[in-house]
């Protein structure tokens, strides 16, 4: 591993204005490496390379079909670097080695399908009558910024980048300041595919700076942010200063309704995935299960089961795909969960499992499981971000579909039901941006996700991303002739 690592600005790797950051590996508190940090002068750099490259048209005025190959090509440059990224993604975020390995995976086909979209962005020819012929066009925004969480750094990355340049954009990614490593093979990827320089400037600073410079920089046109709520309300407001859109993908408190003839060994296998995958960090997370008073205590059961099957190691040494769980991100993260854990039991909550830190070095929590979980209380209205699933009890589907829409977010939902009327009048009710019927994170890249409420606003994947990317140009032709 590197010791030190340094910021992309117009296609060459530079110190930061601000000094560098250590990086420390969660699993033992130790110092991995140092990071370049960027400052208000380093992100004004970018901004203007990028600016420069969108004017000149290196990418903009390219055949879709030649944009698309490019991105394609980063995509299939991830996947055969795979090894080598996600070594240092799970020292850097502490997530198993095997869960690195499908991040990188995930990161490679947002570049397949993006790639591949951007030959359908396609206007439409709108009737004006004799003498006219008008049309739409899309071109892309100029420089899009984009501001990365720490949970996911390679595959949130590569969600809006990938986006952003198959529809022609020149981007600046601020990376997070806990996990900026692997950003890096992002400018190798487009140095290896050709992409104009420019196209992609890559920096690590803190939010309060870096970040703020970014987000109220006059020559960003369009701003993606995935992170927490006050962060997001703070661009939002510096975009709104300067009149751009942003795209806000923000935090979540998901609930899965359980009723009582739903298939609970595959709910069951879905509990693994919904809360303890990547440790719980996870905006879609499933980390309120709303259990019909009828199978509440056998599901209590399973739940707690699911949670004291998982063995909790650093996860270097998690090579291969099992019921192994990493470290947190970091002891601050992991002290914040813990505590909101215990503040739990002073309201009245069961703790059924875990809920401890482990008694030694690194960032881990054991899965949690609490019970007899209120609707009211704070750990049923606020995101914990960790292994921690509250379970909450139910009599009536309104009662059930009232608990679930009881929170200012609404990311993503469930209902789990042998019964297609109760789960598509649930689905209608939920106020999410995606709902899940019987499988928890069905879909794809291919599905728009998005928030409701406090959970943001804009969609990233799917389709519906690409209007995020693009600006819609009518043309109107006055005819001559007769
Ligand atoms: P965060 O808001 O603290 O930081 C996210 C990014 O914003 C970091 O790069 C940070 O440096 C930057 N930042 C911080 N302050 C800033 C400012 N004033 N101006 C500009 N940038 C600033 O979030 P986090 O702790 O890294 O991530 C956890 C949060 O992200 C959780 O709430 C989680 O739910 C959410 N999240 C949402 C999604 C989604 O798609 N909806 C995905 C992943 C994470």
């Amino acid at each position: 591993m590197k010791s030190y690592w340094q910021n992309y600005i117009d296609g060459t790797w530079v110190d930061g204005g601000a000094g560098r950051i250590d990086v420390i590996n969660p699993a033992t508190g130790e110092k991995l490496a140092e990071h370049a940090l960027a400052d208000a002068a380093d992100v004004d750099r970018a901004v203007r390379a990028a600016k420069r490259m969108h004017l000149s048209g290196a990418l903009a005025d390219l055949r879709p079909v030649e944009r698309g190959r490019m991105v394609q090509a980063m995509g299939r440059y991830l996947l055969e670097h795979c090894d080598e990224i996600a070594e240092v993604l799970t020292l850097e975020q502490g997530k198993p080695l095997w869960e690195s390995k499908i991040e990188i995976e995930g990161a490679a086909r947002y570049f397949e399908y993006y790639g591949n979209q951007a030959e359908t962005v396609e206007g439409r020819s709108i009737p004006l009558g004799k003498g006219y012929f008008d049309f739409t066009t899309y071109e892309p925004f100029g420089v899009s910024a984009q501001i990365i969480p720490w949970n996911y750094p390679v595959e949130m990355t590569a969600r809006s980048l990938s986006a952003a340049l198959a529809t022609g954009n020149a981007c600046v990614i601020k990376t997070p300041e806990l996990t900026p490593l692997t950003n890096a093979w992002f400018a190798h990827a487009a140095e290896a595919v050709g992409l104009p320089t420019g196209a992609i400037n890559i920096l690590c600073g803190l939010g309060s700076e870096a970040g703020a410079a970014l987000s109220s920089h006059p020559d960003v046109n369009q701003i993606v942010f995935t992170g927490s709520v006050p962060t997001g309300i703070a661009i939002s407001t510096a975009a709104a200063r300067n009149v751009v859109p942003c795209v806000l993908e923000l935090g979540g408190k998901s609930a899965a309704i359980v009723h009582s003839d739903a298939d609970l060994d595959a709910f069951e296998n879905d509990v693994r995935w919904g809360i303890y995958f990547n440790a719980g960090q996870v905006c879609s997370a499933m980390s309120r299960v709303i259990a019909h008073e009828s199978i509440h205590d056998q599901l209590v059961e399973r739940i707690a089961g699911v949670a004291q099957s998982l063995t909790v190691k650093p996860g270097i040494e998690q090579t291969e795909f099992g019921p192994t769980m990493g470290a947190m991100v970091s002891e601050q993260q992991r002290d914040r969960a813990e505590a909101m854990v215990a503040q739990a039991g002073t309201e009245g909550a069961t703790l059924v499992t875990g809920g401890h830190k482990l008694n030694n070095a690194g960032a881990f929590l054991e899965p949690t499981v609490l019970a007899n979980v209120s609707p009211d209380m704070t750990i049923a209205q606020n995101e914990v971000f960790g292994p921690v699933l509250s379970v909450l009890r139910f009599s009536s589907d309104e009662e059930a579909i009232a608990i679930a829409n009881g929170t200012p977010y609404g990311l993503v939902g469930g209902v789990f039901t042998r019964d297609l009327d109760r789960a598509t009048s649930a689905a209608r009710q939920i106020r999410a941006g995606q709902v899940f019927v019987n499988e928890w994170y069905a879909g794809g890249v291919e599905t728009p996700f998005g928030g409701y409420g406090k959970s943001g606003y804009g969609r990233e994947k799917g389709r519906e991303a690409l209007w995020n990317y693009v600006q819609t140009k009518n043309i109107a032709i006055k005819l001559g002739g007769t």
